[in-house]
């Protein structure tokens, strides 16, 4: 890279252009078209202007600048890493927890993360987005289905849709009764924090049902003045958000990192929710940590953080069966096997406190 970083004035989708703003260099040109030509590009004038061209590794960078290692596809890797399509019951849907679905509105998003699980499937060369038909299926499949209580818009960005026909299905969602619960994933409000203006946050109140926004960043330089403006628009009408973040490689795997992200996060009234171990998409195990190293950043974060700023380490099991905590574990039984489910009466405790020594607890009360 070299250092001709000028904030551009629209979304860089082209190899070409990453390197004429200085993002990417000249001799990496001919492979970054090739990474471009499977996996969308799009980094936003917000993101580009957060990167220093003259760090190789920019955290930023890192998450929206194409790299040549994406060409290398892992033998474990996989077009679908978290099962979306044995649980797809009809198209726009998942539904692998019984009082909840996903409902996919679109397929863009305003930037492309480089580590994103349905990279095959995200991006103006695939499919546009769920046709009225398949719409009005989707919506009925969710209206025959009582045990949905929440449903959680995603994609793509749903934050692309116009804030009118955001509105629209909004209404439609909340109108079937035992909807209760509507949450929204998003990286907008970081990456074009301009599109949370007035008309979009009144889309997202709906009579009817209570909206969440789960908004997706995963360094704390995301937190520009404007984006902690956005947040705080949607917080003060009073949309409660949750966060998640992907544990990257380069980007957040260290405890400094980490605890000034969850900090943003809470500063911005964001509960931390959600940190997901990087998930096996095809051409993105340079930017996986081990699940060992997860849970020693989390053993860290649980020492230095309050409370407020802890969020779960997840892993989306391959396959599609579910999200599960991965620890780390802070309790086990003395004397026995970790595989046994339940202790002897006699076997007491050994826990773990936030220093790392070692507690006996009594098997009774
Ligand atoms: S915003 Fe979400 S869906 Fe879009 S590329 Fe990033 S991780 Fe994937």
């Amino acid at each position: 890279m070299n250092s001709i970083n000028f904030k551009p004035i629209a979304t860089l989708r082209e190899p070409t252009e990453l390197v004429a703003h200085g993002l990417a260099s000249l001799a990496d040109l001919s492979d970054l078209e090739k990474v471009a030509a499977r996996y969308a590009v799009a980094v936003t004038p917000d993101v580009a202007v957060l990167i220093d061209p003259d760090d190789p590794g920019d955290p930023i960078a890192r998450q929206f600048i194409p790299s040549a290692e994406e060409l290398m596809t892992g033998e474990r890797e996989n077009a679908d890493p978290i099962g979306d399509h044995a649980y797809s019951p009809v198209t726009g849907i998942v539904h692998r927890y019984p009082d909840r679905v996903l409902f996919k509105l679109v397929h863009i998003c305003a930037v492309y993360c480089r580590f994103c699980f349905r990279r095959e499937m995200v991006g103006p060369g695939k499919s546009s987005g769920l046709s009225q038909g398949a719409y009005d299926h989707a919506l009925a499949y969710i209206r025959a289905h009582p045990e949905i209580w929440e449903v959680i818009l995603t994609g793509g960005d749903p934050l692309m849709l116009s804030p009118r026909r955001l509105a629209e299905i909004m209404v439609d969602l909340a109108g079937i009764d035992h909807v209760r619960i509507i949450r929204i994933h998003t990286r907008v409000p970081v990456v074009e924090p301009s599109r949370i203006a007035g008309e979009m946050i009144a889309a997202l109140r709906v009579k009817g049902a209570t909206t969440w926004v789960a908004l997706h960043a995963n360094h704390a330089r995301e937190f520009t003045e404007k984006a902690r403006a956005a947040c705080s628009a949607l917080v003060d009408a009073g949309i409660p958000m949750v966060s998640q973040s992907v544990l990257l490689r380069g980007v957040n795997d260290n405890a400094a990192a980490l605890e000034a992200l969850m900090r943003a996060f809470v500063e911005c009234r964001i509960k931390p929710y959600y940190l997901h171990h990087g998930d096996l998409a095809p051409g993105t195990s340079h930017l996986r940590t081990t699940l060992a190293q997860g849970q020693e950043l989390m053993r860290g974060l649980r020492g230095r953080l309050s409370g407020l700023c802890q969020p779960d380490y997840v892993l989306d099991i391959p396959g599609g069966h579910g999200k599960s905590p991965v620890g780390p574990n802070y309790l086990s039984q003395e004397n026995s096997s970790s595989a046994e489910r339940e202790p002897h009466p006699e076997t007491r405790y050994r826990i773990l406190d936030y220093c790392g020594d070692i507690h006996l607890y009594p098997p009774k009360p």
